[in-house]
Order: structure tokens, then sequence, then C-alpha cells
């Protein structure tokens, strides 16, 4: 499949998300066609007249994915366009206690509706899907606590379906697991019928900056939240335990789009992951580099509770040799969070 075309049309479900904005921001300032769905024609609008203000951004409504026919009427209308299917819609929610209403149904069924959507309207037209999968398939919130073990892009998350459902995070981990596992199902069962090839992006924690903050938010996606969070915490409030690996979300927006143009990722379940963290180590990134915030938000202990001896190794030597390119560090990471969070603040402050 080429790069930047002007022919193309791509199709994103969830775009109203944290991810999905920079994925469609890239593939607008390549020149591509986007289709991406939302929720509702509030969402739909200002992502049209008010962030990516482009004729090349259009929406459709697909309210909820967990109803297996949700994506019928969008590949029923545009089916005959669209080559490439980036499938980045999930529920991300740490906090509900009905795991499988509001975490494994809509994940699971949300990668089945759409595949299944593809194959009755698009099975010839498609020739591309990327599924934003997870890290949290390659583990368990068990398993990615031990340190002698290893986790690569071959590892699978080990949790059944009834196991994972002791809190939310395992519930949300197994989401993740069972959804990449139906994609490649799908594919298996499906491939003299569909055209398409099927590659996954298995990010860590993904930071970075918004694509766009909406004036006066104070709450962010779940996983921006984290750094968030810290950045409005006393200097004695209790510190909230996490722990995991990193990567910017301008990292994995690339990885989307490289993951639909180029040959040799067809197949791949591509980890992404920069480096690990603990609480600890993203309060001694921002003190260190915002003074500003010193003595206003907690300390901790600096130095201690290195994430190495807290986690699993990850190890992604295959997909950083694949995508071929740098991964954003952890100080530019913080750098451009924490500026962006408090830009926004002294600007909603002055409206
Ligand atoms: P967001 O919560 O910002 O985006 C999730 C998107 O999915 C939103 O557009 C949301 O719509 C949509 N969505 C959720 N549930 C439904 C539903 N039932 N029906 C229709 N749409 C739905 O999260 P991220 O951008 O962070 O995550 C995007 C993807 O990346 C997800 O698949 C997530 O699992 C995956 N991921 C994220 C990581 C992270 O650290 N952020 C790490 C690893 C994977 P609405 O906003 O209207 O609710």
């Amino acid at each position: 499949m080429t790069a930047a075309n002007n022919n193309t049309t791509v199709f994103v479900s969830g775009a109203s998300g944290f991810i999905a904005q920079h994925i469609i921001r890239q593939l607008l300032d390549q020149n591509y066609k986007v289709i991406g769905s939302v929720r509702s024609t509030e969402k739909g609008d200002n992502l049209k007249n008010a962030i990516f203000k482009s004729a090349n951004f259009n929406y459709e409504i697909v309210k909820d994915i967990a109803d297996l026919n949700a994506f019928d009427p969008v590949f029923e209308k545009h089916g005959k366009d669209i080559k490439v299917v980036l499938h980045t819609a999930s529920p991300l929610n740490f906090t509900t206690t009905e795991y499988e209403k509001d975490l494994l149904i809509p994940a699971v069924n949300g990668t089945k509706g759409i595949l299944e959507s593809i194959k009755k309207y698009a099975a010839q037209t498609v020739e591309r899907v990327v599924v934003t999968s997870s890290f949290a398939s390659h583990t368990s919130t068990v398993d990615m606590c031990n340190t002698k073990g290893k986790i690569t892009e071959d590892s699978w998350n080990q949790d059944t379906w009834e196991n994972c459902q002791t809190d939310a995070v395992r519930a949300y981990f197994g989401s993740k697991k069972f959804a990449e596992e139906a994609a490649w199902e799908f594919l298996n069962k499906n491939k003299d019928t569909v055209k398409f090839k099927l590659a996954t992006v298995d990010p860590v924690y993904v930071f970075g900056p918004q694509n766009h903050i909406e004036p006066g938010k104070k709450v962010l996606n779940v996983s921006s939240e984290v750094i968030n969070q810290l950045v409005h915490l006393k200097k004695d409030d209790p510190l909230p335990q996490v722990a995991c690996g990193y990567i910017d979300v301008r990292d994995i927006a690339k990885a989307h789009i490289l993951a639909f143009q180029k040959d040799e990722l067809i197949g791949q379940r591509l980890l992404l992951h920069s480096g690990l963290f603990t609480v600890q180590t993203l309060l001694d990134a921002i003190n260190e580099q915002f003074p500003e915030l010193r003595g206003k938000i907690p300390a901790g202990e600096p130095g201690s509770n290195k994430p190495e001896d807290l986690l699993t190794p990850i190890d992604n030597t295959k997909t950083k040799k694949l995508l071929g390119f740098e991964f954003r560090d952890l100080k530019t990471i913080i750098q451009d969070t924490v500026s962006q969070i408090l830009e926004a603040e002294n600007a909603s402050a002055k409206l």
C-alpha cells in the first residue's frame, strides 16, 4: 500500500478519543480522506468544525459498539470508498464494577462487529485493518509484576473471561485480550472471503499532549489523567499507585499509519513501549523539569521505587526494528504533556 495518497479514504472508529485524534491529525497532514465514527452529532460537529477544520474529515454516528450491527450503516454507505480501517474505539474505564457490560462485551463486540460489517459491505474494498489493541493483551495485571519474566510481541495475557473479572483494571486487560483474539480468529476464519490484511498496535500506557484541550477541561482521558493528577496533587497528598510502561501518543499515531502503509507490518502485533515508570519516576521528572511546581506537588522519595524492581521487563526489539523510528523519551513526554496542561489552565484562567 502506498504512503500519502489523496484518493485513499481511512475509516477511524472512536474518532473523539485521545489516540484517535492524533491519528486523524497525522492522516489529514498526509492528505488522506478520513471518516471518523463518534457517538453524537455534537462530538462530530466539534471535531469537524472546531478541531480538524478540514473538508477531508467527515463523521458518522456509531452510538454503541456493544451492538454487533453498530457499524453496518457506515459500511453500507461508504463501503465502496474505504480502503483502510483503524479500529480504535473501545471502553477504557477503570471505575466500573459492571465488567462484562461496560468493558468486556463492548470491546469484543466492537471488534467482531466492525469486521463483520466490512465482510458484509466492503469485503473486496477494505485492504488494511489496524486494530488498536494493548500491552494488556500480552499480560495480565498479575503477570506483569514478575521481574524474572519477559513480555514480548508473542506473549498473550493468560487470564480467562471469568478470572479477569476481579477488578476494573484486570477486566479492562481481559477486554483487550479477548477483543484482539477475536480479530485474529475472524481473519483466520474469513481469509478467503475478505481482502484485508491485519496488524495490531499494542501500546503500554499512552502519555503525551492532547491533540486539543477544551478550555476549562479538568479531567483528561484515563491514561493522561495519571500525569494530570500528579500535577494537581498537594504537597502532602497520598500518592496514587500505578506502574507500567510508557509511550508517547504521537508515536502511537505514527505506528497506526505505518501499520497499514508498510507491507512488512502485515500480520504483526506491534508492542509499543518506550520505557517503564512508577509514580515516583513521573514525580522525579516533573519536579526536575518544572521548578515552578516544586514544593507545591509531592516529591515522594526521589530516586526510590524503581520500576525495574517491580515490573516484568518488556522486550519489543522486533517492533522497534519493524517500525524503524525512535520513540520519544520520558523527558520529552513530561515536558510536552505538563507544559500543555499548565498553558491550558493559564489560558482558561484568562477567559
Ligand atoms: P479514549 O477513552 O480517549 O477513547 C476511546 C474512544 O472509544 C472514544 O472515542 C469513545 O467514545 C469510544 N468508545 C468507548 N466505548 C464506546 C462504545 N461503547 N461505543 C462507541 N464508542 C465507544 O481512550 P484512548 O484514546 O486512550 O484509547 C483508544 C484505544 O487505545 C482503545 O482501544 C484503548 O483500549 C487503547 N489503548 C489505550 C491506551 C492508553 O494508555 N490510553 C493503552 C493501550 C491501549 P466517547 O469518547 O464518546 O466515549
